[in-house]
């Protein structure tokens, strides 16, 4: 199952009514969407059935040849450090959730713990499936034998392995038994990767990367910490984010933090896995050894540059629309970057949407965008840094591009999806590879005051036809009537911004933003369309009464404007 970004709108009807923990949230220049987790995702339909929008397609891909993965690393000219020494008893802490190999990893550290002569504690606690309840593993090694308790005591690891992030924070929190890591005692190897809980994806709790890395950083020792997004490298490298574990077994070996030897090691793994599990869990240790030896063969892709984005956007232009227009849609973004101070990734935003207003009708309506915009901008504060422009881009767009039958349609087979499509599923035609889609659409049309809605299995030829009937717009003058009104409303809205003080642009700013919060499609949509109006009205009854006529019929109904 995949979810087209593009006409997703984050409202999260389809995380809450599923809870399904093969959802993902991605971030892009229109702000956060929701995304399948390639790993995780077990192609239930289940998302799709919500039916709360057209976003989610079923993507079927056939290859001649497996994907063109970039060279794993030859293990053999890596140079294994010496096992840690240690005097009576070792403790490795390993956090993560269900589905991540804790239980695998734990069986590697005994095996190869036993072939090193020691004495080996364990326990695990098993999660339920995937994502839905952390996992952990106490491995003690003893050099003698003894009795132990298999739960290491408080703040007493020597070891925190973190394939899960929170996972591992929780590992330092005293309000639990599992307080098993401390600024004196214990290094820590973790996954950086944020991988959200289903209360996070239900928009109900959130946590940041950076605050959970400090954490760690501040209760564990600071020299020893390493932290990357290894659920990255596994995927790109590997295929898939379930080597994670074993990657991070390599990189804790290689930074010599485990008190075990190359050899005892790769026999542990030959006695844990077999046949193909057996070899990618091996070049997945091996990845995370060259990970730490060879850093900057593994770096992050960089974002990309505002020129190179605008390079793209007027080719595209030339391509679909003429040398004429491109030039054009390239010169009005030279006028708006001067007019108004902005960051490279604002004006990438403001770029993307004047490119897909041109898409939605024509340039005679992106160029009213611009338009509004670059008037409001005249109006806003320069000592404010332009700030309620900067939400202005966004929420106008919004309002302006409803996303109907015909757009929905583009947006589904529009070449930026394609690529996109192809950079994420590694598809090369050049070497075989086809990629196809189902979309599950259900669309609405009011015709003659009567109102038609079906489920449509529908392919991208059907797309492809759709996507040209913008005449529709015009011809079905009812059609997302509401959504049509709740523009006017806006638009009307914008034209009021003339804030006199301090106070009244704090105001302003909420107000501006307020389309932002409406998100999702038709029945999950017009609530959402009337807080927001219900809203815009609360924060400005103090402007109506201050007596600036501006302000005097502003109701919520946009038709007394
Ligand atoms: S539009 Fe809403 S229901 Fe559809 S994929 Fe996005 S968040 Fe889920």
């Amino acid at each position: 199952m995949g979810v087209a970004e593009d006409v997703c709108e984050y409202c999260l009807e389809c995380t809450v009514k599923t809870g399904c923990p093969g959802l993902n949230v991605a971030e892009t220049l229109h702000g956060p969407k929701i995304t399948t987790d390639e790993s995780n995702c077990v192609n239930d339909g289940a998302c799709a059935r919500v039916k709360a929008c057209p976003s989610f397609e079923k993507v079927t891909i056939r290859r001649r040849a497996p994907v063109l993965r970039p060279a794993l690393p030859d293990a053999s000219r890596l140079i294994a450090p010496k096992p840690v020494a240690f005097d009576d008893l070792f403790r490795v802490y390993v956090a993560g959730i269900g589905g991540m190999g804790i239980g695998a990893s734990t069986a590697v550290m005994v095996r190869a713990a036993q072939k090193e002569g020691y004495f080996v504690q364990f326990c695990d606690k098993k999660g339920i499936a995937i994502r839905n309840g952390g996992v952990y593993s106490h491995v003690t090694f003893s050099k003698k034998e003894q009795v132990l308790s298999p739960i290491i005591p408080y703040g007493k690891a020597d070891l925190l392995i973190g394939i899960d992030l929170l996972e591992a924070v929780r590992g330092l929190d005293p309000d639990y038994n599992l307080r098993v890591a401390s600024a004196d005692h214990t290094a820590c190897v973790v996954n950086t990767a944020k991988n959200p809980t289903i209360l996070s994806l239900m928009g109900v709790d959130d946590f940041k990367v950076s605050y959970l890395e400090e954490t760690l950083q501040r209760f564990t020792r600071k020299e020893e910490y390493w932290g990357a997004d290894i659920s990255r490298i596994s995927q790109k490298w590997l295929g898939n984010v379930i080597y994670d574990n074993t990657l991070m077994l390599g990189v804790a070996f290689q930074r010599g933090l485990l008190p075990l030897s190359l050899e005892s090691l790769l026999g542990a793994f030959h006695e844990s896995f077999g046949g193909a599990a057996r070899e990618n869990n091996l070049k997945a240790f091996a990845l995370g050894r060259d990970l730490v030896v060879h850093p900057e063969n593994y770096g992050e892709e960089l974002p990309q540059s505002l020129a190179s984005f605008l390079d793209e956007k007027e080719g595209a232009l030339r391509k679909s629309h003429g040398r004429s227009l491109a030039s054009r849609y390239r010169r009005r973004m030279d006028e708006a970057f001067v007019k108004i101070p902005m960051e490279d990734k604002e004006r990438k935003q403001l770029a993307l949407c004047f490119y897909e207003l041109i898409h939605y009708e024509n340039l005679a309506f992106a160029n009213s965008y611009l338009d509004r915009i670059l008037s409001f901008a005249s109006r806003d504060s320069a000592a404010q840094g332009h700030a309620a422009t900067r939400i202005a881009i966004e929420s106008l767009y919004r309002v302006l591009a409803i996303k109907d039958e015909v757009w929905v349609s583009h947006l589904l087979t529009s070449p930026e999806k394609y690529a996109r499509d192809a950079k994420r599923y590694g598809i090369d035609p050049s070497r075989g590879d086809r990629i196809e889609y189902e979309h599950y659409n259900r669309p609405h049309f009011d015709v003659l005051g009567m109102k038609f809605e079906f489920d449509l299995n529908s392919k991208d030829w059907m797309l492809k036809l759709m996507r040209h009937a913008k005449f529709l717009r015009k011809l079905l003058w009812n059609w997302h009537a509401r959504e049509k009104d709740f523009r006017d409303w806006f638009v009307h809205l914008m034209d009021q911004f003339r804030p006199r003080n301090a106070a009244d642009y704090e105001r302003w700013l909420k107000v501006m933003a307020l389309p932002q919060d409406v998100r999702g499609y038709r029945d999950v949509r017009y609530p959402k369309m009337e807080a927001a109006k219900a809203k815009a009205s609360e924060l400005l009854e103090v402007l109506r009464g201050s007596g600036d006529d501006r302000f005097a019929g502003l109701a919520v109904d946009s038709k007394k404007k």
